[in-house]
């Protein structure tokens, strides 16, 4: 797939890294606010050259990703309505519903999703499971550091892509994760003391750099003001990527998403 060759990168560093955003939602709220060219116009304006796209409802990723196929990436959130939220890995129906839409065929994930410590063993959370093994797409998770490692004993086959780092999970818990389980990935929204003040935090430089292939960034819209913040949010990213070396630096701002998606070649 020629997913990246509109990127060829000119020599010099500092240099503006396009981003693949690993965490933008695009739920109803935000429709009337920003409707799809305004959405992909922020987009535009904060280096979001792709993203991953999940909504509640899920219509709304397909309105993106139907005006911007090349660019947006469906990620198949679970929830029908916000109140799913709570209750689905205990609703049968939730699973069929999921099951039934990914027959479209353009989804890469399932996801993101809520899931608690003692949760995993849940009838739907098996299904989600094997359906993402069946269908070679992966698990957008937000879990602590001891959800995520019941989800990945599920089965070793399962690819689990957790929601900003398990929200409060230290370098040190990521790390131990990391090395334990191959299938796992990282994404960094919302962790504000990845780079405190701008500064990039010592233990998750020397983090990164032992595992430079299993980060990536993102913003998480997860109400429509962040939308407003986004180019703000992205500058803020930019400048400590720029404190990696450069390889290092274009792994996580989108290498790393583009692989885990299947889009590069
Ligand atoms: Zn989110």
């Amino acid at each position: 797939m020629a997913f990246l060759a509109v990127f060829s990168p000119t020599p010099g560093w500092p240099q503006e890294l396009p981003i693949f955003d690993a965490h933008i939602h695009y739920s109803q709220p935000d429709w009337s606010v920003y409707p799809p060219e305004a959405a992909l116009a922020i987009l535009d304006q904060a280096g979001v050259w792709w993203a991953m796209v999940s909504s509640t409802p899920d219509d709304g990723t397909l309105r993106l990703f139907d005006k911007a196929p090349d660019r947006v990436v469906p990620i198949l959130r679970p929830y029908r309505t916000r109140n799913d939220m709570g209750t689905w890995t205990g609703d049968p129906s939730i699973l069929s519903y999921v099951e039934s839409r990914l027959r479209r065929g353009i989804y890469r994930g399932i996801g993101e999703f809520h899931l608690a410590a003692g949760e995993a063993g849940s009838a739907v959370v098996r299904g989600f499971v094997q359906l993402a093994i069946r269908h070679g797409i992966f698990l957008h998770a937000h879990t602590d550091d001891v959800a995520v490692e019941e989800l990945l004993r599920l089965d070793p086959k399962a690819r689990v892509l957790w929601a900003h780092a398990g929200m409060s999970a230290g370098p040190d818990t990521v790390g131990r994760l990391l090395d334990r389980y191959p299938n796992l990935s990282v994404e960094l929204a919302l962790r504000s003391d990845v780079a405190p003040g701008g500064q990039l935090d010592p233990a998750w430089q020397s983090l990164f750099l032992r595992h430079p292939e299993r980060f990536m960034v993102g913003t998480d819209t997860w109400v429509t003001s962040q939308w407003d913040r986004l180019p703000d949010i992205q500058a803020g990213i930019r400048a400590w990527l720029r404190q990696l070396p450069r390889e290092v630096a274009e792994q996580l701002a989108f290498k790393n998403a583009a692989r885990l998606n299947g889009k590069t070649h």
